[in-house]
């Protein structure tokens, strides 16, 4: 059985309706999105372990199924440059996240490669009613949530619908580079668009997945959070 139906299957299992991150981001590397190189830990000895495996810098989040919106809850630490760092933001996440979310069970931490800044783009996918899945882009920051500089096509999507939503978007300049920003690498988005496309086309039981955000450089993109959703159980 492919791993992502393996995942999807214990999430259902455990009356979960949301895949944990690390969980989202294995079914996402198994269709080839790009990811950090992350794994997950349980205690603080362990985070810095996976740590001084990856190597630094790295960022590290909280893994929890009632924490959503990670940053809202204090649980990402981001430019982790050495242990010391992280042993402080071991504890000032675990923290924040228990102050924040007191009901929240925290299963562990996710410990990730630190993804070099660049501009940030949203790839998403959603249920409609009649449509079925939708395939959503757009920038990241203001450019999605102000200026609702976003584009839509209905599932499945091939290269040249994924083009068209590049090319219509007001920020496309933006991505083909503009003064001392580089040119993006284009060619990536449009295989991660086909590729959350393939993703919810094959498993009817995702109701959304959000990539948010995908950083996008001169060679290669990169999904530094993904979230799925699944569908509620169906009553028997
Ligand atoms: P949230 O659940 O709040 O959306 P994210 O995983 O998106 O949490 O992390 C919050 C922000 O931290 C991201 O928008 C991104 O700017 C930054 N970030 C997260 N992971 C990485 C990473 N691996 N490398 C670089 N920046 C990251
Ligand atoms: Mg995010």
């Amino acid at each position: 059985m492919p791993r992502s139906l393996q995942i999807i299957e214990e999430a259902r299992s455990s009356g979960r309706t949301y895949l944990l991150e690390p969980e989202a981001k294995t079914v996402c590397a198994e269709y080839g999105i790009p990811v950090p190189r992350f794994m997950e830990a349980h205690s603080r000895e362990d985070a810095i372990r996976s740590a001084e495996k990856l190597g630094f810098p790295v960022v590290l989040k909280v893994v929890s199924p009632q924490v959503i919106h990670k940053s809202d809850a204090g649980g990402v630490a981001v430019g982790l440059k050495n242990s010391t760092e992280l042993e402080g933001a071991y504890s000032r996440v675990l923290e924040n996240v228990k102050k924040s979310s007191p009901k929240a069970k925290i299963v562990g931490v996710l410990v990730e490669e630190m993804a070099p800044p660049s501009i940030e783009i949203i790839v998403g996918a959603a249920k409609r009613p009649k449509f079925g899945p939708v395939i959503m882009l757009g920038l990241g920051g203001v450019f999605a949530e102000v200026l609702k500089d976003v584009s839509f096509r209905v599932a499945p999507i091939v290269r040249a619908d994924a083009l068209e939503m590049v090319t219509e978007l007001k920020a496309y300049p933006l991505l083909k580079g503009y003064r001392n920003q580089p040119p993006g690498d284009i060619e990536s988005l449009l295989e991660v668009l086909m590729k959350v496309s393939s993703l919810v086309v094959e498993h009817r039981d995702i109701e959304g997945i959000d990539l948010n955000p995908v950083l996008i450089y001169e060679k290669g993109v990169k999904a530094v959070d993904a979230r799925i959703a699944l569908e509620p159980p169906q009553p028997k």
